[in-house]
């Protein structure tokens, strides 16, 4: 109990994993939340303090299954291992207790095993720090540990929510003031509650993480005095963190690349989300952009993919290096099919090393190098042989033809081809690599035959034929005979070799000398073997790990050209074209599609409509253009104004577009704000939250900026919307100039075509037909004369009574308020309405008893009296 209580209180906020024989147990609190979260039975064991101990325990072998839900479900947990040999405590005395440690901290964002982590995603740890000296500066430094990748960014204040949306990390750790000069500031998102994990200020400390820093990431690839106060104080949280919960070991952290706000198009939190770039607002990945365009063949290539989606580039130059890797392989078919096939064949490099750094991997991360570097072994190949590689793909032979394939051949060599999970079980090393190996198991197989021998001679000696040689964990090598025969060996002569060890009900064993002996060499020749099989592994993963930097580029190199594989083959077979990419104001987008909903129609038989846009400007206009976008509901304006941004996103991730051409002149930073964004769990009204996206957008958007948004002001009164969604419309078109689609059901803004000169109404079209509205989907110009609301309402299904009322209330608004412009005169246009004020809605025929009882009368056929007693039942139902 000291020990337990010890080493609990040095880990609070963990779940105690705590060592014993073959089980973790949890104990306390620990096992009533442990029980609960698993579904596993709670148990007692003892008292302490005149209480029960609750306790629960998992066993060893499915340890990794329970691990990964408690993680999911947010807890962490502290492995406590017991780390020494139980007959080592024994000697110290036989109260003694085997001592033990906690060897690793498991958190959301310090995974490393395959089972815990999501192949296609990253998982990223990441600390923000705030330094004051005057201003108060804010960085972020975040890490995947599973592959070693590391960045470090200053960012302001105001951005921290934008650059948290794009990593979206597993974990979030910051000082408790920080926390609360954010919240102070309502710069704390409240999303961030569930990943954050508070760290004590003197872990925050920018001067004192400098040795740290220069111990964990080599000194000649990153100076970190290089970077910000700010910078330096993330990144030391972040290494101290990862230190504390690897307990000792290091994974490959890589030099930290700067990874500043100004090289990526700036996408705020509301724009990725409306966008659904990496999730569909339901949080799924199915339906998202990355989803729909991911041809990638490999893990790593998944996680470059995604990366590359969630930032894309703003310098046209590398735009174009990247586009000109994708058009090279896009028109070669033949190569482009071979680099696919090759690379399905590499494994994950990245968090094979990774693993194997922090004594976590086996004999098949082992293998996993060996196959990587064979796989860009001959990709190198492949590329070489090629005439007129652009520099992108040049870039990358250069670095996969630099393969250590020395350290591939020893691999292949060394490991057998089938190979168990754990180096523990042994038994991988290739026969004939190591002689004495190969020595150590012959002897093994040979004291097997002997046993073998022996058996045959107990046979003879005592005539039992059913006498078998057996081995279990209890007793080691026995000789076993049914239970019939078992007192012959208890008696002379074979008294004399046989001792009994054990009587069931149908056999009974027994032990000899010779057998004893046996056993020992047995043990000793596994033993010995396992031993060298270890210092084989050892070997092996030593020559790995001081490859890492070669090998951590090498991981770079095939994943970038997987994804730029990947995106030649979404370029070849879905129709997509090279986007022309310059530092123009252009955005002329022909026959563009949105690349998401087409597959859906397409999935269900229908085709797309695709849709031109042209929001091209110049400076001498003042700026780009913007779009009026009218059209019922359901008629496609979303559509229209989403896929314009995501064509934007694939053009500068250096992605081919779906559409028949593109022009577009790069967009600094991105602003969408399509479909309702209801923040009401948060305290925010509809209207609140749209009322503090739109001022972000008019104070943030430049004259670079592609601002798409829907239906500005629809939360308020009719009035207000208006002139609010006027007012935006204005300062968009004077102050801002960007390149903008502006969606509205507010027709009267239509007009502002008419006094500003870069503002253009184009309209979705629809078909009347025998009263349904057809939706053609198509943009032409124009505006939309009305909104048909009450056809879509009716395909909604609003009751038929509730239709035709409003189709009436409507015609009299219609008729009688042209002309007329404010809303108190539209109130007393609906007084006036006789049947509005005073009819209900008529019931649906044959639902209402009364209805069905007035159908019945027939007042021609009545006499007065008749009609008198008619009227008193009609009363009555009523
Ligand atoms: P709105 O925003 O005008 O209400 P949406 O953009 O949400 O309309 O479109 C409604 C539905 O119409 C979409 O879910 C999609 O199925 C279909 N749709 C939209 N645009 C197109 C198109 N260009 N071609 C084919 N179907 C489309």
């Amino acid at each position: 109990m000291a020990q337990y209580f010890e080493i609990k209180t040095a880990h609070p906020g963990y779940l105690l994993f705590y060592r014993m024989g073959d089980f973790y147990e949890l104990f306390f609190e620990d096992a009533e939340i442990a029980s609960a979260a698993l579904g596993i039975v709670l148990t007692k064991r003892g008292k302490h303090l005149g209480e029960d101990i609750g306790m629960c325990g998992v066993p060893i072998h499915a340890a990794n299954d329970y691990l990964n839900k408690l993680i999911k479900l947010g807890h962490r947990v502290a492995i406590c291992e017991q780390v020494e040999d139980p007959a080592e405590a024994r000697k110290r005395g036989s109260k003694s207790v085997v001592k033990r440690d906690v060897v690793r901290l498991v958190t959301p964002g310090t995974l490393t095993e395959d089972d815990h982590l999501d192949a296609r995603s990253a998982n990223y740890l990441a600390a923000l720090a705030m330094v004051r000296h005057g201003d108060t500066d804010f960085a972020l430094a975040w890490a995947d540990i599973s592959t070693g990748e590391t960045f470090v960014a200053d960012v302001p204040a105001e951005q921290l929510g934008d650059e948290l949306a794009r990593i979206a990390p597993a974990e979030l750790l910051l000082t408790e003031r920080a926390r609360e000069v954010l919240a102070d500031r309502h710069l704390f998102a409240p999303s961030w509650n569930a990943i954050a994990a508070t760290i004590p200020p003197e872990a925050a400390d920018s001067e004192s993480a400098l040795p740290r820093l220069r111990s964990a990431f080599t000194a000649d690839a990153f100076d970190p005095t290089a970077i910000s106060r700010a910078g330096r104080s993330a990144l030391g949280m972040l290494v101290g963190y990862v230190e504390e919960s690897q307990k000792g070991r290091h994974p490959p952290l890589r030099p930290p690349r700067l990874d500043g706000t100004e090289t990526a198009m700036a996408i705020d939190a509301a724009t990725r989300q409306s966008l659904e770039i990496l999730q569909t607002q339901r949080g799924q990945s199915k339906g998202s952009l990355r989803h729909c365009i991911d041809l990638t063949v490999t893990a790593p290539g998944g996680r470059l993919l995604a990366a590359r989606v969630a930032a894309p580039l703003r310098d046209a130059k590398a735009i174009n290096a990247r586009l000109d890797a994708v058009t090279r392989l896009s028109d070669d078919t033949l190569l482009r099919a071979r680099v696919r096939q090759t690379l399905k064949a590499s494994p994950d490099l990245a968090r094979a090393l990774s693993r194997l750094a922090l004594e976590r991997g086996g004999p098949r991360d082992l293998a996993a190098i060996g196959k990587a570097i064979t796989a860009a072994l001959e990709l190198a190949g492949s590329l070489e042989a090629q005439s007129d590689l652009p520099p992108a793909l040049q870039g990358l032979v250069a670095t996969l033809s630099t393969a250590p394939g020395a350290l591939a051949s020893e691999l292949g060599l060394a490991l057998d081809d089938d190979l168990p999970l754990l180096v523990r079980d042994g038994g991988f090393v290739r026969a004939s690599y190591d002689r004495r190996l190969d020595e150590e198991r012959a002897l093994g197989r040979e004291t097997r035959a002997v046993v073998a021998a022996l058996q045959a001679r107990l046979m003879d000696e005592t005539d039992v034929r059913s006498l078998k040689i057996k081995h279990n964990g209890v007793l080691g090598y026995f000789v076993e005979v049914p239970a019939s025969h078992g007192t012959k060996l208890l008696e002379p002569p074979h008294r004399e070799v046989f001792i009994h060890r054990q009587t069931l009900a149908n056999a009974m064993r027994f032990t000899t000398t010779e057998l004893a002996e046996l056993e020992g060499r047995i043990a000793k020749a596994q033993g010995a073997a396992l031993e060298l099989e270890l210092a084989i592994f050892s070997r092996l993963r030593g020559d790995v790990l001081s490859c890492t930097t070669q090998l951590q580029a090498l991981a770079d190199a095939l994943a970038e050209l997987d994804v730029t594989a990947a995106l030649a083959e979404l370029a070849a077979t879905r129709g997509y074209v090279r986007p022309l990419v310059d530092d123009s104001l252009a955005f002329a987008i022909e026959g563009g599609r949105h690349p998401v909903v087409e597959t859906m129609v397409r999935a269900e038989g229908q085709s797309f409509v695709a849709n031109d846009a042209d929001l091209s400007g110049s400076d001498d206009m003042g700026g780009g253009k913007l779009w009026l976008v009218t059209g019922p509901n359901m008629g496609g304006k979303s559509t229209f104004l989403r896929q314009n941004a995501l064509i934007a996103i694939l053009a500068q991730m250096g992605s081919y577009v779906p559409a028949t051409s593109a022009h577009i002149g790069v967009v600094d930073r991105l602003f969408s704000r399509v479909g309702a964004s209801d923040d009401i769990a948060h305290g925010r009204s509809t209207f609140m939250v749209e009322m503090v996206e739109t001022a972000a957008i008019l104070n943030r958007a430049t004259r670079r900026s592609l601002v798409v948004l829907d239906e500005i002001g629809r939360g308020t009164a009719t009035f207000d919307g208006l002139s609010i969604a006027w007012a935006a419309v204005e300062a968009l078109h004077e102050s801002t100039g960007c390149r903008a689609l502006f969606a509205t059901h507010f027709h009267e803004l239509t007009s502002l075509a008419k006094t500003l000169a870069r503002v253009a109404n184009v309209t979705m079209k629809v078909r009347e037909w025998e009263g349904e509205v057809v939706f053609l989907h198509e943009v032409g110009p124009g505006a939309a004369d009305r909104s048909y609301g009450i056809q879509v309402a009716r395909l909604a299904g609003l009751p038929e009574p509730v239709i035709a009322r409003a189709k009436q209330v409507l015609d009299v608004l219609e008729q009688r308020s042209a002309g007329t412009a404010s809303s108190s005169q539209k109130a007393s246009v609906l007084d006036d309405l006789p049947l509005f004020a005073h009819r209900p809605a008529p019931a649906p025929k044959g639902k209402d008893p009364l209805y069905e009882a007035l159908d019945t009368v027939r007042p021609d056929e009545m006499t007065p009296r008749q009609a008198i007693e008619t009227l008193y039942q009609l009363k009555k139902i009523r």
